[in-house]
């Protein structure tokens, strides 16, 4: 802990105004370390890929063998590809810790799901689209509705036996999305965690299916940010159930 201010006993008002300020020290201690951490946290993953790159690309070049070089180029794509999520995953979390965030708009959650479920691979799961008669209209930019939608599809495939449930839930304060999946589930004692960055269940699966550990945190950001909430829970299907909710937008 850093250095605070003695709580003087002579007067009241000082020793209001010493505590206040020890709070504030107390604030600008835990930022400092989560900050440090992150950094830290960061450098950590962005190692691995850098790495593994710069091995197999000193590996081809030593040996010039084609098949060997094909196998190789292969896995530098794989690792790049997992680099440039993290990087662009970096930047995103940095630019909304810096408070900038895109400007929001009403943007209609039931298309958004429509949408990106048509962009999920057919050779997966199953999918199920609960969407409402009408339009579910939430104030967000549709850059982080995607971005949410994507990560949790993302995972809810990675993790279902067969099948995946998305259900678009329109209120008159929020829009509700709900993503469930049949897989293996959460944990309780891994529920809150999963959207620390960088937080991984289990290590060496996540990073092989080409997982970055910020897919969640991401979600966690752009959601909270906007004044929303998200949870997971047990799915009533058996794995895990991913709930989104969104202040509703006036109109569209
Ligand atoms: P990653 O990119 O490593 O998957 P995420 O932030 O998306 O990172 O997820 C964090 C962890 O939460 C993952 O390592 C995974 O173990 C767990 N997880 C996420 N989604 C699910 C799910 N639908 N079912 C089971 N576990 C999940």
């Amino acid at each position: 802990p850093g250095r605070r201010l003695p709580l003087p006993d002579a007067d009241d008002e000082i020793r209001a105004l010493a505590s206040a300020l020890n709070a504030l020290l107390a604030r600008r201690d835990e930022a400092t370390d989560r900050l440090r951490r992150f950094t830290g946290d960061a450098a950590h993953e962005l190692r691995s890929p850098v790495a593994s790159i710069r091995v197999q690309a000193e590996v081809a070049v030593a040996h010039p063998d084609p098949e060997l070089s094909q196998e190789v180029l292969a896995e530098v794509v794989h690792e790049s590809q997992r680099l440039s999520v993290l990087v662009d995953g970096l930047l995103t979390l940095a630019r909304s810790d810096a408070g900038e965030l895109p400007p929001a708009e009403p943007v209609d959650l039931a298309a958004a799901a429509a949408a990106a479920v048509r962009r999920c691979p057919e050779d997966g799961p199953t999918v199920q689209l609960h969407l409402p008669p009408t339009a579910c209209w939430v104030s967000a930019a549709p850059s982080e509705v995607e971005l949410v939608l994507d990560n949790l599809l993302r995972n809810a495939f990675r993790h279902a036996r067969a099948h995946v449930t998305v259900t678009v839930l329109p209120g008159n304060r929020t829009g509700r999305l709900v993503v469930d999946d049949d897989g293996h589930g959460i944990a309780a004692e891994h529920r809150q965690r999963v959207f620390d960055r960088f937080y991984r269940v289990q290590d060496d699966r996540a990073r092989s299916s080409g997982g970055t550990g910020l897919g969640l945190a991401l979600v966690a950001e752009v959601v909270r940010r906007r004044g929303g909430a998200v949870g997971v829970t047990e799915s009533p299907e058996g794995g895990a159930r991913f709930q989104v909710a969104w202040r509703a937008a006036a109109d569209g």
